[in-house]
Parts: structure tokens; sequence; C-alpha cells
């Protein structure tokens, strides 16, 4: 069966100008042609009546929580929890996040929902699975998370050895490391500690490069930063406090940028725009987390500006729930901050899907790859808060969202 959505005007995630009057030719889940001039014959048409098409969005640093980090804990009911993660995903599906990758979550909870959405058992994003995050024994805890069993404390070389294997053998995608503590935590748990021994953190890296299996590092320090680039990290996750041999380090050996902003930027006190001021309303910090932040923002923003002049890959990840409000906060924060709308856009399409390894496959609009689009108003390049006039959702070839109705 093919699917012609004809009338659109094109952002691609490849260049940074729209392509007016397109079409794109879906058949069996994947992108056929994508043109202008004549459309081709096919078995349904869609005119999206001058909207914009562009990539399904992504959010790589999540851990599928339905509230953020310091409101209502989670369901301390496996089942119950279980439940929620997929719930929380299928909600950021309706959104236009049609892929995600999970950062650290108790029970493998996101390797069975990543199984049941590719079987189509149930309609959410497209899932890459850490599994628990691992760190050590009075290691990084924010707001209990360690004993929600987000994560495993894990001692000694062998022990981290042994720890990724699990989660190799329980069917994960990456495996994540949280090497520091965070803006959350407070005692021991600051930015400045690295929990892991050398030998730990190299222990780790060395099985799971063996095992072909790309690390996610959780580091907030520059010294932390560089222990792990050296070590072969994939990404880094957070980077609050980088310095020049950091990120020179990063853009050198092509080390992801996961910069999570949204982190440290969405308090009251710095909230610019409607959608912050709501999502602040809606979600009150308490005091200690929103100082802090506010601390922190500054000069994660000078660190993320030092990145992008490096020339570091960035990719969009929010770390922050609910993700179907996270997400698009936190590519407008990359926006605002240095990488304008369309680098914005990039980092949460086609960079993302680089940093899970599969950009050959997903991120970008163009013949061959599948079909995950979404379909917005507005100009998304004009102004990424477009981005949240949703029209239409697809996810390999099936129409998921659809408001053409109502909205036009
Ligand atoms: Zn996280």
């Amino acid at each position: 069966m093919s699917l012609l959505l004809k009338g659109c005007h094109l952002v691609d995630a490849t260049s940074p100008e729209v392509r007016r009057d397109q079409y794109v030719l879906v058949e069996e889940g994947t992108i056929r042609h994508v043109g202008g001039g004549r459309p081709p014959a096919a078995d349904h048409t869609l005119d999206l009546g001058g909207a914009y098409l562009l990539p399904g969005l992504w959010d790589v640093h999540t851990h599928l929580r339905t509230t953020t980090w310091t409101g209502p804990s989670l369901p301390s009911d496996a089942p119950e929890a279980i439940y929620s993660y997929g719930w929380c995903a299928m909600e950021a599906l309706q959104v236009g996040v049609t892929a995600m990758r999970v950062v650290g979550i108790p029970y493998w909870a996101d390797v069975a929902w990543r199984e049941s959405f590719n079987s189509g058992q149930f309609s959410g994003p497209r899932l890459f699975c850490c599994g628990h995050g691992l760190r050590t024994s009075a290691g990084h805890d924010p707001s209990g998370a360690a004993a929600a069993g987000l994560m495993r404390s894990i001692d000694g070389p062998e022990a981290m050895v042994q720890a990724v294997r699990e989660q190799i053998q329980h069917g994960v995608d990456q495996i994540k490391l949280v090497t520091t503590g965070g803006i959350m935590g407070g005692g021991h748990d600051v930015m400045s500690a690295i929990m892991f021994l050398r030998e730990e953190l190299e222990a780790a890296l060395r099985i799971a490069r063996q095992r072909g299996v790309p690390v996610a590092v959780h580091a907030t320090s520059h010294e932390a930063v560089k222990w792990a680039v050296r070590a072969g990290a994939h990404s880094i996750e957070h980077g609050y406090i980088l310095d020049e041999e950091a990120v020179g380090l990063m853009a050198a050996r092509g080390v992801y940028y996961v910069p999570t902003l949204a982190l440290s930027h969405l308090t009251a006190d710095q909230a610019s725009t409607p959608y912050e001021q709501h999502y602040c309303q809606a979600h009150v910090l308490p005091e200690g987390y929103r100082q802090r932040a506010n601390r922190f923002a500054p000069g994660h923003e000078d660190s993320f500006r030092m990145a992008l002049a490096a020339g570091v890959k960035i990719a969009s990840g929010s770390d922050q729930g609910p993700p179907r409000e996270a997400a698009l906060l936190e590519i407008e924060f990359l926006a605002r901050c240095g990488l304008g709308a369309h680098g914005a856009i990039v980092a949460a399409t086609h960079t993302a899907a680089e940093l899970c390894q599969v950009a050959d496959r997903l991120g970008t609009v163009e013949p061959g790859k599948l079909a995950d689009l979404i379909v917005v108003a507005g100009d998304p390049l004009e102004d990424v808060h477009h981005l949240r006039q949703l029209v239409l959702v697809m996810k390999d070839g099936q129409v998921v969202v659809d408001k053409r109705r109502t909205s036009w």
C-alpha cells in the first residue's frame, strides 16, 4: 500500500532551507520518493494544505517519568511502575516524539516496551534502551532514584564488567554509567566528585567496547568528562562544567554531547516563554533544587556554547518528565542557547538517530528511510515553537495522530 503526502513544505533536517511545495511518497513504511512538481499516483493521498513536514522528533535522555524528578515518587508497585513507563512513552508519541533513548529505568521495562512497540502490540515511539544506570555505592542519587531501582550500585572493576554483561544479556542497546553527582542530590553527591575509580570506568568501557555496545556517561565536571572520553565514551550526558580541553577531546573523538539544558533551565525564575511558565506552574520544584538549578544555569549555558564552538555533535535529551512536555522544551532551550531553530531540529532528529546508530534508517526525510514523520502548521525554521502546532504524526508509515479536522 502506498500513501502520498502532498502539498507540504519540507524541513528535512539536512538543509537549513525550507523546500517549498513538495510531496513525500510512503510505501510499506518506507519513504520511497520526495520531490516537487506533479506527484505520482498512490493508493491513498493526504493533502497537507501547505503545512510543514519534518522527521519525527527524538528525546535521547529520558527515564520515562510521568512527573519531574522532584515530583511525586513513582509507584513502588512493579507492575504499576512498568505500566506508567509505557504510558509515558505512548503519550510522547502523541506530541510527535517518535523515538527515545531511555537511560536508566528499573526492571528492564524499556526493553519490554521496546519489543511491544516494535511488534505493533501498542503504538509507541521507537525505544533505544540502557536498562539500569550503573553507579557506585554512595554514588549519585537524584531524589532516591537509586532506591527506586533506576540505578544499580556496583563496586570494583570485576563487578562492573559483570553488571555490563548482565545489561547486555537483558537486551539493552547501550550502557549508561553515572560517574559523578548532579544538580540534584546533596551531601557527598556533588558535581565535582568522581565516584568511579578509573579502573572501574575503564573496565566497564572495555567490556562494552568489546561487545560492540556504546556507553553513555553521566559526567558533570570537566575532569570526569575527560576521564570518560579518554576511556571511550560514546556520549556525555549533562556536562554542566566543561573546559576547552574537555570540548576539544569530545570534538576530536566524535563523542556526542547531550546537555540536558532543561535540568538547569526549567525553573520559575528563568521561565521566559508561556510554555516554560506553564510547565513551572504545573510542576513546582522544591526550594533547594530550584536554587541549585538557577545557580548552575549560566555556567551550563557557557559550557554548551563552548562545545558548540568546538564543533561537538549535540543531541537533544531532556532528562525531565513528563517527556510529552520536556522533549519540546529541551529543543526550544537548544535553539535559544545557541543552536538556532535548524540546529535544534537537527539535534532532535538526525544527530539523535546517529547517536543511536540508526541514521542510515531514521532521522531525516529522504528516500530509503523509515517513515517516522511529523507535520506542523507553521514554519519551525522561522520559529522553533511552531513544532507545537502539531497536525499529524506518522510512525513506521502509519498515521498515529491526525488533527487536520480540528485544527484547520
Ligand atoms: Zn538522566
